[in-house]
């Protein structure tokens, strides 16, 4: 008996890097599981791929319920899709400001607000968002990234305690940099990949990057029947970034 037999699960980004790993490994324990993304087409069986946008409420109805009507059932809610911005408060406009805001912090309230009906009548119901080190750490030259996260962080906890009566747990996790192609193309857009690399991996206390599988046990963990007491939690996944932040060097 594997922890999610008979159960059925989106995951948004869930084609490329943590969102993939997560899917992968809900398969794996034996879930039913879509993909939803706007580049459904990179995944293959047993995962279903679902054209989505969550920046589209009208994507995000569509894609919930094709995958609800499919597997007859939805129990969980990976809210992974995110995107990246780069510079001080000043460095950008309104509308990249309005951009990842939509993708990262209104994108989890859209893929939401359509699970819930669904999530209602599952026995075993879970979301988990994911949030960032970001949020907690206010990282130097993410701005805007930092406030998505921080937002995800209280939207979090917000829906935790709105929905843990009714049984369905949110939680988060709260990753440091871990190696997805996401921060492959940050590292070859570097003058000096290899130094940049060494840098990113010499910030977290553990000395290397996070791998998108760790992510994703902790992502199933919080997910699964195993954590059913667990609810408004954001688990960290960084080479222990956050939780030895106040220890002498
Ligand atoms: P990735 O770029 O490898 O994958 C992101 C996926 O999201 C892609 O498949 C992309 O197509 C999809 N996506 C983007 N915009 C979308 C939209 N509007 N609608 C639907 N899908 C969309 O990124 P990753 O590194 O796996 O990051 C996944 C999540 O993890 C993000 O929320 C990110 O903020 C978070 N995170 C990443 C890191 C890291 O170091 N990689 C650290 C902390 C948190």
């Amino acid at each position: 008996m594997t922890d999610f037999d008979g159960l059925a699960a989106i995951v948004t980004g869930g084609a490329s890097g943590i969102g993939r790993a997560t899917a992968e490994l809900l398969a794996a324990r034996g879930a039913r599981v879509a993909a939803l993304d706007l580049n459904p087409d990179q995944v293959s069986e047993p995962l279903v791929g679902i054209r989505c946008d969550v920046t589209d409420d009208a994507s995000v109805r569509a894609a919930v319920a094709e995958a609800a009507e499919r597997f007859g059932r939805l129990d969980i809610v990976i809210n992974n899709a995110g995107i990246g911005a780069q510079g001080d408060v000043a460095a950008n406009d309104d509308a990249q400001w309005h951009q990842v805001l939509d993708v990262n912090v209104i994108g989890m309230a859209r893929v939401s607000r359509a699970a819930l009906p669904w999530l209602r009548q599952s026995p075993s119901a879970a979301i988990v968002n994911t949030c960032s080190i970001a949020a907690w750490a206010g990282l130097p030259q993410r701005a805007l990234y930092s406030a998505s996260k921080g937002a995800v962080y209280g939207l979090t906890l917000a829906m935790a305690a709105d929905h843990v009566r009714e049984g369905i747990r949110v939680n988060a996790v709260a990753p440091g940099t871990v190696d997805t192609p996401w921060v492959g193309r940050l590292l070859d857009a570097a003058p000096d990949p290899a130094a940049e690399r060494a840098a990113l991996q010499a910030r977290q206390p553990s000395g290397r990057l996070v791998s998108a599988d760790e992510v994703a046990h902790a992502v199933c963990y919080l997910a699964s029947p195993l954590s059913g007491s667990t609810a408004g939690t954001v688990l960290a996944v960084d080479g222990g970034m956050y939780g030895l932040r106040l220890r002498p060097p």
